[in-house]
């Protein structure tokens, strides 16, 4: 009786880590092939024209081109209501305002993401080590997420009011 082949698919998973962590990585857009091998890629590429006319300047300086908007300037850093955050470029839901929560650093701050909405990639800019959210549909910049956010996660998701829409409950 042949044995079950467990130990042929085991070399597939760090080729699948590896493809993941490439996409993660700056550059033009995967091919299809590689996409269906990591479902968590932003799916989704929208003309830059079509965003520079739909996006105001700083939404469009923020998502597209990794800015961050000053502390306390933004619309949802001080913002209350019940309802959900989406991507303000492809309208995905990202957040909940159950997970937001007054971090005092002037960005909407979230201690959790709703489930395989955003993406993470390493961000060496400035002279600092960071760790980048973007949302995984569409690859929009939408800030860092940091280790010193509250419990249950520890996690604090500091987010650009510019890269997030609201819809109320
Ligand atoms: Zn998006």
């Amino acid at each position: 009786m042949p044995r079950h082949p467990l130990r042929h698919r085991l070399p597939l998973l760090p080729l699948l880590l590896l493809a993941l962590s490439a996409c993660h990585g700056e550059g033009p857009a995967p091919n299809p092939s590689e996409r269906s091998l990591a479902p968590t890629m932003p799916s989704q590429k929208f003309d830059p024209a079509e965003l520079k006319a739909r996006l105001d300047p700083e939404q469009y300086r923020v998502t597209q081109e990794r800015g961050t908007e000053a502390p306390y300037t933004g619309k949802y850093w001080n913002h209350h209501d019940d309802g959900r955050y989406t991507c303000v470029v492809c309208q995905a839901e990202l957040f909940t305002s159950t997970s937001k929560y007054d971090s005092g650093c002037g960005w909407p701050s979230f201690f959790t993401a709703e489930n395989g909405k955003v993406a993470t990639r390493p961000d060496h800019s400035h002279g600092m080590e960071r760790t980048e959210i973007i949302c995984a549909s569409c690859g929009a910049h939408l800030g860092h997420v940091f280790d010193d956010g509250p419990q249950p996660t520890g996690q604090r998701y500091c987010v650009n009011s510019a890269s997030l829409d609201f819809r109320a409950k």
